[in-house]
């Protein structure tokens, strides 16, 4: 069984909430147990893995000006 993790967004509580899959498409009822709020945001592990972005803006071949036409 699946492992999803939420965190509530009012106090910052995570939360581990086992579910099968069937479980979360029907929509998981997750509310805080700590705080009892139901703002709860799903925490996907691919955000922790390789999170060194520097800031740069990668535009794809049009340049740094948006100009009209530009892009062809
Ligand atoms: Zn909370």
């Amino acid at each position: 069984m699946p492992i999803y993790e939420y965190i509530c967004i009012e106090c910052g509580e995570k939360m581990e909430i086992w579910a099968t899959i069937a479980e979360k498409e029907k929509g998981l009822n997750v509310t805080c147990q700590k705080c009892g709020s139901k703002k709860v945001a799903q925490v996907f592990s691919s955000f922790l893995i390789g999170g060194s972005s520097s800031g740069k803006d990668i535009s794809s071949g049009c340049g740094p000006q948006f100009r009209p036409g530009c892009c062809g």
